[in-house]
């Protein structure tokens, strides 16, 4: 099945740390990859904008395993949790699984808040169009340029 998950990061080197996950979170399965954009941050705490993007992967994997993956790719990225919503070298939520649906105390699936970001959303379009209503990106926050592919940004 289709998966997504959501990459950011603003500490350090933005690009290293996009691409650095990708091996992690792939874990051998197909993958596709949108464009680098850069964002400002959402929540209130002042910082850098981020580098954003949304991997799409064709994978058997649950939502829990799917989970893990993107832990790995956070520790591997030196994350560390210090501020709710604040600075990181490395972000990675799940956002949809198929049309599977987790709520449990360590995963949400579908994202809850994937539908108010437009972080989330425009880079999302770009890999899967039919899963994005233009009224959600018309109701997104959030100022999104996009920069360029990962390897145009070498
Ligand atoms: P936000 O969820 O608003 O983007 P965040 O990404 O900054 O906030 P984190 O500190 O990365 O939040 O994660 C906090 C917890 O959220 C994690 O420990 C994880 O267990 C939980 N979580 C729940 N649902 C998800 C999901 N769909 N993807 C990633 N983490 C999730
Ligand atoms: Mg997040
Ligand atoms: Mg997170």
């Amino acid at each position: 099945m289709r998966a997504y998950l959501s990459l950011g990061s603003n500490v350090g080197d933005r690009r290293a740390h996009l691409a650095g996950a990708l091996a992690t979170l792939a874990a051998g399965e197909p993958l596709r990859v949108s464009s680098v954009y850069v964002t400002e941050p959402v929540g209130g705490v002042a910082q850098d904008d981020f580098w954003n993007l949304v991997v799409e992967l064709e994978t058997s994997a649950s939502p829990h395993e799917l989970l893990a993956r993107a832990q790995r790719a956070e520790a591997d990225a030196g994350r560390t949790r210090e501020v709710r919503w604040g600075p990181r070298t490395l972000d990675v939520d799940v956002l949809l699984v198929g049309d599977q649906v987790v709520d449990d105390e360590e995963l949400t699936v579908p994202h809850p808040r994937l539908a108010e970001r437009a972080f989330v959303l425009v880079p999302l379009a770009e890999l899967a169009p039919e899963l994005v209503a233009d009224g959600q990106l018309a109701a997104a926050v959030g100022r999104v340029e996009r920069l360029g592919t990962l390897e145009e940004l070498r």
